[in-house]
This record gives C-alpha cells, structure tokens and sequence, in this order.
C-alpha cells in the first residue's frame, strides 16, 4: 500500500501488534473503510462514517449504536444488527490490521 496520512486523535491508544486484541487504536477504520462499513455507506471514503470517538479509544458505531447509522432499521432489529455487525467485523478477535504507522 502505498504511503498516506491520517489524523489519528492523540489520546488514542498506540496499535497493538498484529494478533493482539483489539484496542481501539483506530487505525484500520482510518485508513479504510471495511466491507461492512462500504456496503451500507456506498464509499470507500475514509475514515468511516461510523467511527466513534469515545474519549480514551475509538468504537465500530454499526456495533455500538446501528440505529445511528441506518435510519430505516426498526428498533427491534437493533440488538440482532449489533450482533451481526459484531461477527462481520470480527470485533472482539485478534488485531488483524498490518498497516505500519510512521509518526
Ligand atoms: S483492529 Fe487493530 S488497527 Fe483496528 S482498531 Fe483494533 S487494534 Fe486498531
Ligand atoms: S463500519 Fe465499523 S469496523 Fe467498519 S470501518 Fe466503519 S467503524 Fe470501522
């Protein structure tokens, strides 16, 4: 891949090791925007539109709070997005984003 800059919020935490679990760096979602995040926001655009700042890391808000981002899901259908979504992004596995940051 070639060379890009992205702003990065300087609270968040430093990428961990690939494999590690996921901290809430960011960087993946700032560098790109994921299958998921293109399908439902038709863009590749970064960094993606559902990425939440949470004052100490950053959150997948198609996880955290889908109704947020898609205005014509019922209410009832929140929790079995949020579990989808959850699996389609791997959330909770290990780190598997090998991008190399330079500061
Ligand atoms: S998957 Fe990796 S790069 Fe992406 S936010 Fe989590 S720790 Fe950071
Ligand atoms: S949809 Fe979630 S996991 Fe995918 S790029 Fe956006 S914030 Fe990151």
């Amino acid at each position: 891949m070639a060379a890009r800059t992205i702003r990065i919020h300087r609270e968040a935490p430093a990428q961990p090791p690939s494999g590690a679990p996921c901290n809430g760096c960011g960087v993946c979602c700032l560098v790109e925007t994921c299958p998921a995040g293109r399908m439902l926001f038709r863009t590749r655009q970064d960094p993606c539109p559902a990425l939440l700042w949470r004052g100490f890391r950053y959150d997948c808000g198609l996880v955290a709070t889908p109704a947020d981002f898609i205005g014509w899901l019922p209410a009832m259908l929140a929790g079995p997005a949020q579990t989808l979504f959850h699996r389609w992004i791997a959330a909770g596995k290990g780190c598997d984003c090998d991008i190399e940051l330079e500061h």
